[in-house]
């Protein structure tokens, strides 16, 4: 079957060096690093050995180049990346404050990232696409939305599967047809990747966790492999298989992409015929890892240095 396939946005972060408040003074910045949701994904979906290719738009300058070289280089099909010479690719400068939360200044709404379109190197794409990954901040951009209807439908008629990241926000639910999409994703989802309270965001349930995931049983989705933060991860199938895997004892540099490089890392051993446990413990090794790295993408791993990852590194108890 074919490659694992994403939409989205493609853009770099540019972060502070030193913890603090904001913008507002001279400081020192370092990056660009590659970033945007959908390619820290699709890139450890590589790395780990997967096949893998994404759909996205940069621009024509170098923090577009800096993200398609390193797509390239960790064997991401980029053909379907557009670039489009009239917009500069999206940045995104980022602050962590001492209590761990960020300031951000953002100029994606107005960068090529928005200028995305399935173009005729898009449709090839997802027509050979075996797996689509669905990452829920785009069901907040209407065009993308319709993007991903198309894909979706696409991907469906021709036996290929469905992830779903939630990654949704109650109160983006809250706007036009965001929840109708959000709500159909999940329906159509064989697998769903939700970050703690995402899980009853994604079910509509609240209350249990148990609950949640057998009301998402119900709609259709066949595994949930849940992310906990510094706790680890666990696992749910229809079919009654649980697993868990403890946290990582590490020191958290850089929490961006953790989620990303967790279902990049979950979907790429899963397709490749690994277990639910295997794939978990892999998954949960490339979220802790890529924590240590500064930059949202900068941890990604292959399996050999996940593997060298999970033999030197400790569980929280
Ligand atoms: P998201 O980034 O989507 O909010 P999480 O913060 O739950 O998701 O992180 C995703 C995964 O990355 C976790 O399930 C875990 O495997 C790993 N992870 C994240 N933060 C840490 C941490 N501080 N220590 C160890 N593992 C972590």
């Amino acid at each position: 079957s074919g490659p694992t396939i994403t939409i989205g946005e493609i853009l770099v972060e540019i972060m502070a060096v030193e913890k603090g408040h904001g913008f507002r003074e001279p400081l020192a910045l370092i990056g660009p690093y590659p970033s945007g949701a959908p390619a820290i994904f699709i890139d450890q979906c590589a790395r780990a050995g997967g096949s893998a290719g994404i759909i996205a738009c940069v621009g024509d300058d170098d923090f577009g180049r800096v993200n398609t070289d390193r797509l390239l280089r960790d064997g991401v099909d980029v053909s379907a990346i557009a670039v489009d010479p009239a917009y500069p690719t999206g940045s995104a400068f980022v602050r962590y404050r001492p209590d761990g939360s960020r300031d951000f200044v953002y100029n994606i709404g107005k960068s090529a990232a928005a200028r995305l379109e399935l173009t005729a190197s898009a449709r090839a794409l997802i027509s050979r696409a075996g797996h689509l990954h669905i990452m829920g901040t785009a069901f907040a951009i209407p065009v993308v939305a319709d993007m991903l209807d198309e894909a979706l439908a696409t991907v469906r008629s021709n036996g290929g599967s469905v992830s779903v990241d939630p990654n949704m926000r109650k109160e983006l639910l809250q706007h036009g047809q965001t929840a109708e999409r959000f709500a159909r994703a999940i329906d159509n989802a064989d697998l769903l990747l939700p970050s703690g309270e995402e899980l009853y965001l994604a079910a509509g349930v609240e209350g249990s966790e148990e609950a949640a995931v057998e009301a998402l049983f119900a709609r259709g989705v066949a595994e949930i492999a849940l992310k906990r933060g510094e706790r680890g991860a666990s696992y749910y199938s229809a079919a009654g298989v649980r697993c868990e895997s403890a946290g990582f004892a590490v020191a958290e540099l850089d929490p961006t992409g953790a989620g990303d490089c967790f279902g990049g890392a979950f979907v790429a051993c899963r397709r490749l015929g690994m277990g639910p446990q295997d794939a978990l413990d892999y998954a949960n090794a490339a979220g802790a890892r890529n924590v240590t790295v500064r930059g949202p993408m900068e941890g990604a791993g292959t399996i050999a240095e996940l593997d060298l990852f999970k033999r030197s590194t400790g569980r929280r108890p």
